[in-house]
């Protein structure tokens, strides 16, 4: 590649590039000062989405195939990028991040020159891809290099209706059609007990039976399926130790069958076995007495699939793909007893410590977490922590675990969420296996990169083993992240005291990660005085993502950004006219949803009103004690509105849903982009009529009109409404006649346009048609600003909504008053 000006001469820095990299922060200009930072109450940070599909603009669209040039600085490891400054004379590059000055390799110093610079120089190539060699000294590398397909290990609930459960094996068997031809597959069901299924058996269906009430470590499991474990990770120092060989290959050859070829086959060899095992699934068989539930070990299941992996493909990407009906109820992991007596847990009993199972179950689904991960909760020497971080960054986390939890009752979500969250899975929630909530979303999960795509055409969108750290130049540090990510507890000068969210360190495991993954980054300035930063000096900041590609190669995203700080207290103008009011919202969503795991809920919202009030008094144009007078900045002007809705969501109110469903809602805002967190927290109104095209509407009780239709989209509801008179009008089936065509096409607009949203996400939303006054009309009021309701009395239009909150101009009243007083 050639460019003309050398980089570093004039940094670029530009909010719209930030966006195209998949970042997304709070502020652009930052206060240079600790005090000034803490006054811009809203929090510095930023969103970001490692695998975002970056444009040709920013990003070379092939990955580099080479190691990332790495500092030398002391504790650094930055990566080159366009930001290092490049002295072409004498071949040096400054770190930006801690000013060391590191030769280029030769090979670099031999050809760059100011008119020819590496990709990871092109100054508009903030973000680079690279896709590391093969390292000679690893076997398992070795192994990979025809490419490595990963596995999908399916866990079948067999404690549900026949109906469902034929529902359940036709949404598989169309699945393993989506499947490259060498991905591996496995089926267990489970019930009273776990079965696991010997997918390389052809002839009669044959399976390992073990028992629903123990939990059984890895090493248990494959001593009980008469399995050989393979490849352990070896740490580098301890290879050397051996010799260089692996201990592992070096073990007494057990002659002990490999699990790959018996439990897991590659889908073209085994799917004609599968599809007959899935076409026999029968009921679990054991009897379950009148007065009790049935038997489901979930916990156990999970335990054994867990450990199938671990045993078969340590090093290799894969999922455990659970699919329950209902709660677990027997062995470790269950979170209500078989007696029916005994009422699952609701919010209450939780919060008055009176669901008898709830810590058992989450301290042992915790504990699978940590065995998926390799993460050590309490790591107790420092050098237990290295040795872990290094395994942690090489091979770490790679099986996911996802759950498609289909049940009118809660199946235990909210106990299982901490293994999902630290393996990167998914969760999916829906009543039925038949509904498109499941069917589509499974089948989404399989999504392929477009073939035209350089270097991942046709590939899935998934990575595994993801792990990420984060760079920072001096001035400032990094507090925490709140996403579906573990500490990796990794110490550096550039960790903040001040935690947020999962802290103490800059590193986390993110295990499975998908192009929606985007995780929340929170930072704490350093400088206590704000006159020691010169104007011209910048802050710079690099996100270093490394996981396993489809193709079974490592792969490091490198992801680095610039921005100003500004050092005068005595104007906010830069910092306030560089606010980013979305991003804000949603970085001050994921904190309000994570106090929630600690803090009453109450408590909760009380923070998020001060938050604002002080917010506004910060930001906004006043006279003291003059509610009239108060002007919000055009950067600001939606943020209030965003708080409004977010104190009134399914993330902050529980009146409305069971504890699986806050959990679930909790967990799909922790991994969503800003975008679509956005229309979570305020749901996008669109009203069609015959007065011209669709119409963006308020979120208000007032745009519900007998002559028109609503496209509510909540995110995991869309709910097409059809006011009275358009729904009697249907019910006389005017749009079937000729001469009412434009009706017609009225009634068919809104849910064309459903259907656009429907196809783009994940998971597919609860598709709902409904009519004014009928029940499932609670679906869109519950969601509409209570501008009238049975308090005001108001006549007129708009329809009355049961409530006793407050209005958005009560609330904004209010907020006017509370931020001006002096
Ligand atoms: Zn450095």
């Amino acid at each position: 590649a050639h460019r003309k000006d050398p980089p570093m001469q004039e940094p670029t820095w530009d909010v719209t590039s930030s966006e195209e990299y998949g970042v997304r922060q709070s502020f652009q200009c930052w206060p240079s000062s600790r005090i000034e930072a803490t006054r811009c109450v809203a929090p510095l940070g930023c969103l970001y989405t490692p695998l975002k599909e970056v444009s040709a603009n920013y990003m070379p669209q092939v990955a580099l195939q080479y190691e990332p040039i790495r500092c030398v600085g002391n504790q650094c490891r930055a990566v080159l990028n366009p930001y290092c400054q490049v002295d072409f004379m004498s071949k040096l590059w400054t770190c930006p991040f801690c000013l060391t000055r590191n030769h280029f390799p030769p090979h670099y110093a031999e050809n760059i020159s100011e008119t020819n610079l590496p990709a990871e120089l092109i100054p508009q190539y903030g973000t680079c891809e690279y896709e590391l060699p093969i390292n000679p000294h690893d076997p398992y590398q070795q192994q990979q290099q025809g490419g490595a397909a990963p596995a999908f290990l399916f866990v079948v609930d067999t404690c549900v209706h026949a109906e469902e459960l034929a529902e359940l094996a036709d949404s598989i068997q169309q699945v393993l059609n989506l499947l490259p031809e060498e991905a591996l597959v496995g089926l267990i069901t489970y019930g009273t007990n776990v079965n696991v299924h010997e997918v390389g058996f052809e002839g009669c269906s044959k399976s390992f039976i073990l028992r629903g009430d123990k939990e059984y470590e890895t090493s248990r499991v494959a001593e009980l399926l008469g399995i050989s474990r393979g490849n352990q990770f070896v740490p580098p120092q301890q290879q050397q130790q051996n010799g260089g060989a692996n201990p592992a290959a070096q073990q007494p050859a057990l002659h002990l069958p490999s699990a790959v070829g018996k439990f897991l086959l590659p889908v073209s060899e085994c799917s004609f076995v599968l599809e007959n095992m899935l076409e026999d699934l029968q009921k679990d068989p054991w009897p379950v007495p009148s007065d009790k539930r049935t038997a489901r070990c979930t916990g156990v299941a999970l335990s054994v699939a867990m450990g199938l992996l671990d045993s078969a493909i340590p090093r290799r990407g894969g999922r455990v793909m659970l699919f329950t009906g209902g709660p677990c109820t027997s062995g470790p992991g269950a979170i209500v007893s078989r007696l029916k007596t005994e009422d699952m847990r609701s919010h209450t009993d939780l919060a008055q410590n009176k669901a008898p199972l709830h810590a058992a179950a989450c301290e042992y689904y915790a504990k699978l977490a940590g065995r998926a991960t390799g993460i050590d909760p309490n790591p107790k020497n420092k050098k237990s922590q290295q040795n872990q971080l290094q395994q942690q960054l090489q091979s770490g986390a790679c099986h996911v675990v996802d759950i498609f939890a289909c049940s009118l009752d809660q199946v235990g979500m909210l106990e299982m969420k901490t293994l999902v969250e630290a393996t990167g899975g998914l969760m999916v929630l829906g009543d039925s296996f038949g509904q498109s909530v499941f069917k589509e979303s499974f089948k989404r999960v399989f999504r392929r990169w477009p073939s035209e795509k350089p270097g991942d055409g046709d590939s899935l969108m998934m990575g595994f083993a993801a792990s990420m750290e984060v760079m920072t130049s001096r001035e400032f540090k990094v507090s925490g992240a709140i996403g579906p990510c573990s500490s990796l507890h990794k110490m550096s000068p550039n960790v903040s005291d001040l935690e947020v969210g999962k802290g103490g360190t800059n590193a986390w495991s993110l295990g499975g990660i998908d192009p929606n993954t985007t995780i929340a980054v929170y930072f704490d300035v350093a400088n206590t005085t704000s006159n020691n930063n010169n104007p011209n000096k910048r802050r710079f900041l690099q996100f270093l993502t490394r996981y396993q590609h489809m193709n079974g190669r490592t792969r490091v995203r490198s992801t680095t950004l610039c921005g100003p700080w500004h050092s005068d207290p005595n104007d906010v103008t830069p910092i306030r006219a560089s606010f980013d009011q979305e991003a804000a919202a949603i970085l001050t969503a994921r904190l309000a949803v994570h106090r929630t795991e600690t803090e009453d809920v109450g408590d909760v919202l009380m923070w998020v009103d001060r938050s604002l009030i002080r917010l506004a008094a910060k930001f906004a144009d006043y006279r003291p004690d003059d509610p009239s007078s108060f002007r919000l900045p055009h950067a600001f002007s939606i943020y209030p509105q965003f708080m409004f809705h977010l104190r009134r969501s399914p993330f902050l109110q529980l009146f409305n849903s069971s504890p699986d469903e806050a959990s679930y809602y909790r967990y799909i805002l922790s991994r969503e982009n800003t975008s679509n967190s956005l229309v979570m927290i305020q749901p996008t109104l669109l009203s069609y009529s015959f007065n011209g095209p669709p119409q963006p509407t308020l979120l208000d009780s007032q745009s519900v009109r007998p002559d028109t239709i609503l496209l509510l989209d909540t995110f995991f509801h869309v709910v097409v409404f059809h006011g009275e008179t358009i729904a009697a009008w249907r019910e006389m089936k005017y749009h079937e006649q000729e001469e009412h065509a434009s009706f017609r096409q009225l009634l068919e607009a809104p849910q064309d346009d459903a259907q656009l949203i429907m196809d783009s996400r994940f998971p597919v939303p609860r598709y709902i048609v409904c009519d004014q006054h009928k029940s499932e009309a609670r679906f869109l009021m519950a969601k509409l600003n209570p501008s009238v309701t049975h308090h005001t009395g108001e006549g007129g239009g708009g329809a009355q909504v049961f409530t006793d909150d407050v209005s958005l101009r009560v609330f904004m009243e209010h907020l006017m008053k509370l931020s001006v007083q002096s």
